[in-house]
């Protein structure tokens, strides 16, 4: 039998019914931009995530982006980050201008090592900005500067200690919206004042601009699928954790010590579940021939993207980094999955390696 993997309808069977009603209510009400479902998410949100403000935003990239541009980042100025992350990370600093110093990883976790980024700041630095890279928390900084944290894969993972988070609810994120959506997280009410003028094209009141912004807006119809989706979540991540332990007695009962298995931290959300194994890719041709699905989160660290030559190519800057690509395999993970998948998995895995 196949284990795709990912399978977005039968998570969104789970609360079809929820989903369809909170949909046909927006569309009775007639306010698809703004309004009471997007408030009332919000203020969901806040409570669930133990933020003082949550705004919604058009996507996880536009919360990046939006966070960036209300902390005044422009030329000039340095935002220290990982070089192993989904490229809207880099693309929000880099669209305002500013430079992305690439530092490099930690080896077990996988994300922004500390101790580099540390070392990375100038004077120029104003922000240094960890990803909870799969849903694991990257350790927090502690710099002289603002930390800005893309949590866009670790909703649940615990609360923000950085001046701001970014959220997504891309379909296949922890929480997913039916399009494209995310949050921005902050404790500070100047920051999120800012967020939220910047969202609709800096104008206070209407069509009076004070600032350029843009259009970062959340859709009342997402908002309403994501408020009737949130209540599950802890449930979800429930889910993930118990097939991440299911894998991991998996992998220590078949003996395949040459696997890496992602970090056990209790705070762990398993956005995704990814190891770093030896022939990668042969072993990812030999899963897809016995119908399991994987994906290489990610292939290529972004000091190496041709689309930052001009900005942060710094081929061979980051070893660890560069080594994680050659090796991560993410396996199928998400609540609705079985509960026996894991160990056929992983026998699939072993048969690779001992034939
Ligand atoms: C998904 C993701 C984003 C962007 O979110 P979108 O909602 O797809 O725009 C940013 N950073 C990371 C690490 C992500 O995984």
């Amino acid at each position: 039998m196949r284990i795709p993997f990912f399978d977005m309808a039968a998570e969104l069977a789970t609360v079809r019914a929820d989903v369809d009603r909170a949909i046909a209510r927006v569309l009775d009400s007639g306010t698809f931009i703004g309004g009471p479902e997007v408030e009332g998410f919000e203020r969901a949100l806040a409570a669930t995530t133990g933020a003082r403000f949550a705004i919604g935003t058009s996507s996880g990239t536009d919360a990046l982006l939006a966070i960036g541009m209300a902390l005044g980042w422009r030329p000039g100025v340095e935002v220290v980050t990982t070089p192993f992350t989904f490229f809207a990370t880099v693309g929000a600093i880099v669209r305002l201008g500013a430079t992305p110093v690439f530092a490099d990883i930690d080896d077990e976790r996988m994300t922004l090592d500390p101790a580099a980024a540390s070392a990375a700041v100038t004077s120029e630095t104003v922000a240094v900005m960890p990803v909870h890279l799969f849903g694991l928390r990257a350790a927090h900084p502690v710099v002289p500067c603002a930390v800005v944290e893309d949590a866009a894969q670790a909703i649940g993972a615990g609360p923000a200690r950085g001046v701001a988070a970014a959220l997504s609810f891309f379909p296949t994120k922890n929480l997913g919206a039916v399009g494209d959506a995310g949050a921005v997280l902050t404790d500070d009410p100047e920051l999120a004042d800012r967020v939220v003028l910047l969202r609709s094209h800096g104008a206070r009141p209407k069509y009076h601009h004070v600032a350029v912004g843009g259009n970062f807006r959340l859709d009342a119809i997402q908002a309403a699928v994501l408020a009737a989706k949130l209540p599950h979540l802890a449930r979800w991540t429930a889910a993930r954790r118990a097939l991440a332990a299911s894998y991991r007695a998996a992998f220590v009962s078949a003996g395949l010590h040459e696997v890496r298995l992602p970090v056990d931290d209790p705070a762990h959300v398993y956005h995704h579940f990814v190891i770093r194994a030896p022939a990668r890719d042969r072993l990812r041709e030999h899963l897809a021939s016995v119908g399991i699905g994987t994906e290489t989160y990610y292939p290529q660290p972004l000091h190496h993207a041709p689309a930052l030559e001009a900005v942060s190519y710094r081929p061979g800057a980051c070893p660890r980094a560069e080594a994680a690509c050659t090796a991560v395999l993410a396996l199928p993970m998400h609540p609705a999955l079985s509960r026996d998948a894991p160990t056929r998995v992983v026998d699939a895995i072993r048969g690779f390696y001992r034939g």
